[in-house]
């Protein structure tokens, strides 16, 4: 028996600076991108409206989320020395436990996203046209 899928992607973009501890290369140095992030969210019904959900409801609250935390914001990891300088200085970082991949940024919009109750399937950031990383479970 085939079932009926449905999924919606909403697109959105926001700026932010990080770097990469440990990193061999030119990642490991403070640099900034316009990240895009496609978030999908699927649903085996359609609501009493016909939607898998409302696309102005994504972007108020999951674009709202990203507006407050990530965007024009520093991803660092908890364990760069730059940290508690940047606090200090009265910087607005954004701390991961992890090193701040696209990878692990999808990842936490991902959790985020489910976290209100968005029935998330993938989580894709563009950190530039032609480099992407992909999180779903
Ligand atoms: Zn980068």
């Amino acid at each position: 028996v085939r079932r009926a899928r449905y999924a919606v992607t909403k697109v959105m973009e926001f700026c932010y600076g990080h770097r990469l501890l440990n990193h061999p290369g030119k990642c490991r140095h403070l640099h900034g991108h316009n990240g895009i992030v496609e978030i999908d969210i699927e649903a085996d019904t359609l609501d009493a409206l016909g939607m898998v959900v409302d696309f102005s409801e994504i972007k108020q609250k999951i674009q709202g989320w990203i507006d407050d935390n990530l965007d024009h914001k520093l991803l660092l990891c908890s364990q760069d020395p730059l940290v508690s300088f940047l606090q200090q200085m009265g910087e607005s970082l954004y701390v991961t436990n992890e090193n701040p991949t696209a990878e692990n940024i999808a990842r936490l919009i991902y959790h985020e996203a489910r976290k209100q109750g968005f029935k998330v399937s993938e989580v894709r950031l563009w950190e530039n046209s032609t480099s992407c990383a992909t999180y779903s479970e």
